[in-house]
C-alpha cells in the first residue's frame, strides 16, 4: 500500500521513508501525484493544521496521505509560539528574527521559568476523511545564548536536559529522539495494524 507524505522536502521523505521502512506501507511524495496547491494553515492547534492539510490532499487521490505541523512551545509564554513558531516575529521573519524575539520575551527568567518543548502532529487521512493523528514531543528548555550549527529554526537555542544544544547534534541523533521521531513512531504501529 501507498502512503503519500506532503512535502517536496527530499531529505525529508527520505528519512520519513527510513523510519516507516518496515510499515508494509511505500512512502512517496504526494506532490508526484497531486496538483502543487497551496494549503493555508489556517487552524489554532498544530492538530487543526495538520488535519487541514491532509484531508484537502487526500480529496484529490485514492491513496493514505500524510501531513504534519509542528513548531516549539515555552510554557511561560502559554505555549507561544506555538503554530506561529515559523512566523513569531512576522509574516517574512528569518529564523534568526524569531529566536531573538524569543530570547527577549525570556530574558533574565531562570531556567526553570524557560521550559519549552518541541510539538509534531501528524494526520492520516484518505479521499477527504480524517483517520488519526499522531503526536510527538521533544522537551528541554530555552538557553540565554545560541549553539550549534546543524538544524534549523528554533534548534541553536534550544536546549535538551543532557545540556547540548538541539543544534550541536547530528543529523541522525537528532532524528531518534526529535518531536517528529516520535510522532512517526505511533503512526508506524497505526500503519501496521491497519496494513
Ligand atoms: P513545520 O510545521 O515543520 O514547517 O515547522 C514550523 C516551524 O516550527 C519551523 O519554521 C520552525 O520555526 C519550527 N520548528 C519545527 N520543527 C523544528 C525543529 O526540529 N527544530 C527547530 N525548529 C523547528
Amino acid at each position: 500500500m501507498m502512503l503519500l507524505v506532503s512535502t517536496k522536502n527530499k531529505h525529508k521523505l527520505k528519512e520519513i521513508g527510513e523510519i516507516l521502512s518496515d510499515s508494509g506501507f511505500q512512502v512517496d511524495s504526494v506532490y508526484n501525484y497531486v496538483d502543487d496547491i497551496d494549503v493555508e494553515e489556517t487552524g489554532n492547534t498544530f492538530e487543526d493544521n495538520a488535519i487541514i492539510k491532509a484531508v484537502t490532499l487526500s480529496k484529490q487521490i485514492d491513496h493514505y496521505v500524510i501531513a504534519d505541523d509542528s513548531g516549539v512551545s515555552v510554557e511561560f509564554l502559554d505555549g507561544a509560539p506555538g503554530v506561529y513558531s515559523a512566523r513569531y516575529a512576522g509574516t517574512d521573519a528569518t529564523d534568526d528574527d524569531n529566536n531573538r524575539l524569543l530570547l527577549e520575551k525570556l530574558s533574565n527568567l531562570p531556567i526553570e521559568k524557560r521550559k519549552a518543548k518541541y510539538v509534531c502532529v501528524i494526520a492520516l487521512a484518505k479521499k477527504g476523511r480524517f483517520i488519526k493523528s499522531f503526536h510527538g514531543e521533544c522537551h528541554g528548555y530555552i538557553g540565554e545564548e545560541y549553539k550549534g550549527n546543524n538544524g534549523f529554526g528554533y534548534d541553536p537555542i534550544f536546549v535538551l536536559p543532557e545540556g547540548r544544544h538541539m543544534a550541536e547534534l547530528s543529523p541522525e541523533e537528532k532524528n531518534k529522539i526529535s518531536h517528529r521521531y516520535n510522532a512517526l513512531i505511533k503512526l508506524k504501529e497505526f500503519l501496521k495494524s491497519i496494513r
